[in-house]
């Protein structure tokens, strides 16, 4: 943006102020050339006045023999502010003659000098001749003489009621010195300086040139023509205020819109922030927390109408979705854990949850110094059943069976598992042997009282069950597996003892 700014001012807007000073030099150099030229009407009609009057009419006949003191003194030249003034008669031969010496402040009589003047002027006497007869003839220029540059005039002499015939003509000039053009430049306040055109093989024109020197200053000049030969340089100098101006005010422009720019990148930048930056980070910083703790009942609170806004509701809706499935997962998760340890046939525990209960009872009561006991338990003549009764029957027994074992036990800690086959065991924390050979009595009563048919049994005609107990303390000195193989031989104890029965250990 400065930059844009930057080339804009520097390409359209200063341009326009180095424009208006070309304009205002051009103008105040007109004054100048307008100076001169009301110099040369001032010359001129002085002049004419001169040239038409009745006294000088009459000198130039040789009738007034006064008129040279009354008329041609030094006070004439000096008021008059001229330097030579010539009086030509009707022959355009020189009639008299006054040259002013600055100097000396006296008249000098120079006929070289009227010859070189002259000269100079020739092409245009040669016209006058044919010309004086009319009474609006007048010849006004600039010319040089020696590289000084003069303005002259030449104006026929007449009557004073400006008729003729012409009876001559006078002619009229002035130094165009350092004086007048001092004079010059306090009138017009315009600095300038003239140059006589010396080198005539050169080409000229009298168009306008205006240059800039530098920064300070800026040059007009032309070139001054007087009858389509040039004459002098006018060269003037103008102080560059104007483009001055114009550049402090692109650089305040320039300044202006450097601090604007800032003040609106600052603006961007803290609204970005506010909107943009830290929303983000705020939804970054929620999602890697997420990730990371893996607690997906958090939530990102952004809560604007905007993009980012509806991203930190979208999360959080996908959030919703997640942490509801989480939570079905783990339940479906518990469930498969409830199934794993759960025997498939009688719903109750399996071995393994039975393995894992035992181990943390275990230690359990070794740390309380608590009994613990185990109830083996495996139905009697059961190969015979199944093959009586087929296996679908038999599986149903097994069922009833896992049944009343399970209503058997009261206590919470108590847990009743498939050990494999038609085995079945049941865990006695806090329960030491004769609390738990008061159970395995009730077991024993509660099978019989199903009165479940059993044809092949050699013991009952009902299903029975025969039951090994073991009980211990856990200390270092025993194991687990100990008392798991204590109730075992309990067990077969009883199957010795001829089943539908019970054994201690
Ligand atoms: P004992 O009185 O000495 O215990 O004799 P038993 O026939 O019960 O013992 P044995 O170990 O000889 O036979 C166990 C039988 O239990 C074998 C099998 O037919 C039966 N059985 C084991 N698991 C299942 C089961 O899941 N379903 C069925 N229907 N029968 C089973
Ligand atoms: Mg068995
Ligand atoms: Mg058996």
């Amino acid at each position: 943006m400065v930059a844009v700014s930057y080339f804009a001012h520097w390409q359209y807007v200063f341009p326009v102020f180095k424009q208006l000073e070309r304009e205002d030099a051009i103008t105040n150099f007109e004054r100048v050339a307008a100076r001169f030229d009301e110099d040369i009407v001032d010359l001129d009609l002085q002049n004419k006045d001169w040239g038409a009057w009745d006294d000088t009419y009459e000198f130039i006949q040789g009738e007034n023999p006064d008129y040279i003191d009354a008329n041609l003194g030094v006070e004439s030249f000096r008021n008059g502010q001229f330097d030579f003034l010539f009086f030509f008669d009707i022959s355009q031969h020189l009639y008299w003659h006054g040259i002013y010496d600055s100097k000396t402040n006296a008249l000098v009589y120079d006929g070289s000098f009227v010859q070189r003047v002259v000269d100079r002027l020739e092409d245009k006497l040669a016209q006058t001749e044919l010309d004086l007869f009319s009474p609006d003839t007048h010849y006004t220029g600039f010319v040089l003489l020696e590289n000084k540059p003069i303005v002259y005039s030449i104006r026929p002499i007449l009557t004073s009621q400006e008729t003729g015939p012409s009876m001559g003509f006078v002619l009229r000039g002035r130094y165009i010195d350092p004086s007048l053009i001092s004079n010059f430049i306090k009138q017009t306040h315009v600095r300038f300086k003239i140059t006589p055109v010396v080198d005539k093989a050169k080409t000229y024109n009298d168009e306008i040139v205006v240059t800039e020197l530098d920064d300070e200053t800026l040059e007009v000049s032309r070139y001054v023509f007087s009858y389509g030969v040039p004459v002098m340089l006018v060269e003037s100098f103008f102080p560059r205020d104007i483009s001055g101006q114009g550049r402090v005010a692109v650089q305040s422009a320039l300044f202006t819109s450097i601090l604007l720019g800032f003040l609106l990148l600052l603006a961007l930048w803290v609204t970005l922030r506010k909107v943009v930056l830290e929303p983000v980070t705020h939804l970054t910083q929620k999602a890697t927390a997420i990730t990371e703790t893996q607690d997906y009942k958090k939530r990102a609170q952004v809560e604007t109408s905007d993009e980012i806004g509806e991203l930190s509701r979208q999360l959080n809706k996908m959030l919703d979705v997640i942490e509801s499935r989480e939570a079905s997962l783990e339940d479906v998760l518990a469930q498969l854990k409830e199934q794993s340890m759960t025997d498939a046939l009688t719903q109750i525990s399996n071995r393994l949850r039975f393995d894992s209960v035992s181990e943390m009872e275990w230690r359990r009561m070794q740390r309380e110094k608590l009994p613990i006991s185990i109830i083996m338990c495996d139905a009697d003549y059961f190969k015979q059943y199944n093959d009586h009764y087929g296996h679908v029957e038999g599986d149903r027994c097994l069922i009833n069976i896992a049944q009343v074992l399970n209503e058997s036990v009261a206590r919470p800690a108590d847990l009743v598992a498939r050990y494999g086959g038609e085995e079945f065991v049941i865990l006695l924390p806090s329960t030491d042997l004769s609390g738990a050979a008061h159970l395995a009595q009730t077991v024993l009563d509660n099978i019989s009282a199903l009165q479940l048919p059993h044809a092949k049994s050699q013991v009952a005609p009902y299903v029975t069950v025969s039951l090994g107990i073991a009980s211990v303390v856990p200390s270092e000195d025993n194991s687990l597996l100990q008392l798991i193989t204590d109730a075992d031989n309990a067990l077969y104890q009883a199957k010795q003892n001829g089943r539908n029965t019970l054994a201690t250990n």
